[in-house]
């Protein structure tokens, strides 16, 4: 998706430099165009009136020569005006002249360019720069450059401000075409005619250079608004360093070079752990600088080839070169160090994922260029990894396979969770409740299995939680009311004693206003009567709303359900809820009778718990109990049930008959459930 938005930005970025740059070469070449078509068209202008000028001159003498042909004023003709010429009859005679013969006696026809007038025109013998070529007369360039050369043709011009004369010679004919006269012309070129050809040609080229400076001005304008645009969008707003989309670029292009080929690289993801509260007690300014503390930190770490930029909130992606595991732990070790001393005010704790990128190989082992590496895959790698930690010290976790089938797991449950809801593979357990002392079955809690077909029982432990992620829990918790309601409801019919039998109830439920009603009928539906059963609500569950829990819990007993609160004790605000919430059971947890606490504290609050219950009037389960003593010590403190593997295991419903049918334990339960129970 960032990809699409990125390539599309380039585009459209390059297409209106490339508009731009299009328009101003067509402008640029139609001013050229207009420049090169004036000056042609002044210069023949100009050479036209001079040409025309002369061709008028020899005109006039062909016109008095005609006049005064045959008499012997023609002679005076010699004596009229400086040119030479000269009168040759067809048969070749030479009729008069005056002057040089200079003329090499070929006349070709030329058209005029204004004035399209058709003369004949012959080349000077002496001094050839003007010729004739496919009907048009042509200044010889580079004799006439030679020729300026070697007579200093420039200084005299300059100097004794002289006209450059380059003849040329028209011929017309006279005598009613029986003779042709030959007159010796002159194109001249003054100081003036060479400071407008300068002048000309310093205008046109300061023009063409003040031009093609706009242009290069404007196209470096163009391409600088588009590094800034491209900065922009590369650049995060927080840090004001790189942002993910430049990230993901730079470094899927670096792992892809040839050079880092053998190179082991890894992806992180650095998260600061309390950021939430550290702008809670701060500000949010005061946090963001801190991540560009964090982020000039980073940096500062890194060397060739490896990159750092601000993802989102308090996390920063990395990518980092490195040799062996060892290694590069030390160096994400210290890097941690530096970046708590940060702020040494404030306990500053950062957790790290680690990604690694392993050099790519093909069967025979032959290292090969890295190809469509996915950043954005490594990154929730490291991402995964990252969040395989708890707690409020820093700490790396790297990801490595057992998260992947973590994360396959998952997407296999997702997959499946709505078939094996239809399909009854859900399958309800119980797990007995005790009386201590006279071990009397007293109650039960209903746990969940799955009967996988394709993966076998599974325990609540690995579905569970992806369910409270992904609210199908609530499904769930109705699917185990209503089978455990019906199957109480049949042993009710079968004759059978039953207990009440508790079921767990997800906080996911607290947001339905009418969860005690949804309860009420399920239960009404298979006919169980409610005080058969028991509603267990996790502690979790009463840090949400307050006030629709005390409604729920108020409704259910009002509707003759028994509520508990389950696993007491693995919470912070236990007490707090207790003297809100008005409800039956206490359920202790498991972890008050796991290890072996030092002078007996574990019992004092165990005990303490029991004796707040009561003067609560409140019932206690001890859940997770294991050993005899245990048994001996919370009957003493007076504890109402027991539930735990010293009794019995879960057990499938069959089993949990016999149970009911008065089968009494008399011993540990190991032998007597293990086959059945599924952890
Ligand atoms: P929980 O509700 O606290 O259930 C008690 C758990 O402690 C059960 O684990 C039980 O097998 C275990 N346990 C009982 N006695 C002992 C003992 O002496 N030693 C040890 N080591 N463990 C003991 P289980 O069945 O694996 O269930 C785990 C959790 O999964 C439950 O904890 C509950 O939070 C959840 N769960 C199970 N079934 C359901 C359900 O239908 N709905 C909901 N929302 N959650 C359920
Ligand atoms: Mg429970
Ligand atoms: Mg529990």
């Amino acid at each position: 998706m960032l990809r699409k938005k990125e390539r599309g930005f380039r585009k459209a970025n390059r297409s209106h430099l490339g508009t731009a740059l299009f328009i101003a070469v067509l402008v640029m070449m139609a001013f050229l165009a207009m420049a090169i078509a004036f000056g042609v068209f002044a210069l023949r202008y100009a050479v036209d009136e001079r040409v025309m000028n002369e061709y008028r001159e020899v005109q006039r003498l062909a016109d008095s020569y005609d006049r005064l042909a045959g008499s012997a004023s023609t002679l005076l003709l010699t004596q009229y005006g400086e040119r030479d010429f000269y009168v040759r009859s067809a048969d070749g005679r030479i009729m008069l002249q005056r002057g040089e013969d200079t003329c090499d006696g070929k006349p070709e026809q030329v058209r005029m360019y204004i004035s399209e007038e058709r003369l004949n025109v012959c080349r000077d013998t002496e001094l050839p720069l003007i010729y004739t070529y496919a009907g048009r007369m042509k200044l010889d360039v580079n004799g006439f450059h030679r020729w300026m050369n070697t007579t200093g043709g420039m200084v005299r011009l300059a100097e004794r401000r002289e006209k450059l004369q380059l003849p040329y010679w028209i011929a017309v004919p006279v005598s009613d075409g029986a003779a042709v006269l030959y007159v010796r012309c002159i194109y001249g070129i003054d100081v003036f005619d060479m400071s407008v050809l300068l002048t000309v040609l310093a205008v046109g080229g300061s023009l063409s250079v003040i031009f093609i400076l706009f242009l290069f001005g404007y196209l470096i304008s163009a391409v600088v608004k588009q590094r800034r645009l491209t900065n922009l969008f590369f650049m995060d707003e927080i840090t004001g360093t790189h942002n993910w989309m430049w990230f993901q670029i730079k470094g899927e292009h670096q792992l892809s070079r040839g050079r880092y080929a053998k190179t082991r690289f890894a992806v992180l993801d650095i998260v600061f752990v309390n950021y939430r509260y550290f702008c809670l007690c701060h500000s949010v300014q005061e946090g963001e600088k801190l991540l560009c503390e964090m982020d000039r930190v980073i940096n500062k770490d890194l060397s060739k080839g490896e990159m750092c930029a601000h993802y989102a909130s308090a996390n920063f992606v990395v990518l980092m070169r490195y040799g062996n595991r060892e290694e590069l732990m030390r160096r994400l070790h210290a890097l941690t160090g530096q970046l708590e001393a940060i702020d040494a005010d404030y306990r500053l704790a950062f957790h790290i994922g680690v990604d690694p990128v392993e050099p790519a190989a093909d069967a025979n082992g032959r290292i090969l260029k890295r190809r469509d590496v996915n950043l954005e895959l490594e990154y929730n790698n490291a991402c995964a990894a990252r969040a395989t930690l708890t707690g409020d010290d820093s700490a790396i976790a790297w990801f490595d396979g057992k998260l992947v089938e973590e994360q396959k797991w998952i997407s296999i449950v997702q997959e499946k969770q709505q078939a094996a809801l239809d399909n009854e593979e859900f399958v309800v357990y119980y797990q007995p409740k005790y009386a201590p002392g006279t071990d009397i079955l007293s109650g039960a809690e209903a746990l969940i299995r799955w009967q996988s077909p394709e993966f076998g029982l599974k325990s609540p432990g690995t579905f569970i939680p992806i369910f409270e992620k992904n609210g199908f829990i609530t499904e769930i918790d109705h699917y185990m009311l209503t089978h455990v309601a019906r199957e109480q409801r049949r042993w009710l019919d079968e004759g059978l004693h039953c207990v009440p039998v508790s079921v767990n109830v997800s906080r996911a439920h607290f947001i339905e206003n009418d969860l005690a009603e949804q309860i009420r009928d399920i239960v009404d539906a298979a006919g169980t009567p409610h005080h058969l059963i028991e509603i267990e609500l996790t502690e979790s569950a009463f840090f949400d709303d307050k006030n629709a829990i005390i409604e729920t819990i108020g409704k259910l007993k009002e509707y003759g359900f028994t509520v508990s609160m389950d696993d007491f004790g693995s919470g912070y605000s236990s007490l707090n809820s207790l003297k809100d919430m008005p409800l039956d059971v206490l359920k202790l947890d498991a972890e008050f009778f796991r290890g072996e606490a030092e002078g007996g504290r574990g019992e004092i609050v165990v005990s303490e718990a029991i004796r707040l219950a009561k003067l609560l009037n409140m019932r206690t389960v001890a859940e997770g109990v294991e050993a005899r003593e245990q048994v001996e010590f919370l009957e003493k403190q007076g504890c109402d049930m027991i539930q735990g593997f010293i009794y019995d295991k879960p057990m499938p419903g069959d089993t949990f008959v016999t149970r009911m049918q008065g089968a009494k334990p008399a011993a540990p339960a190991e032998n007597k459930t293990d086959a059945e129970a599924v952890k």
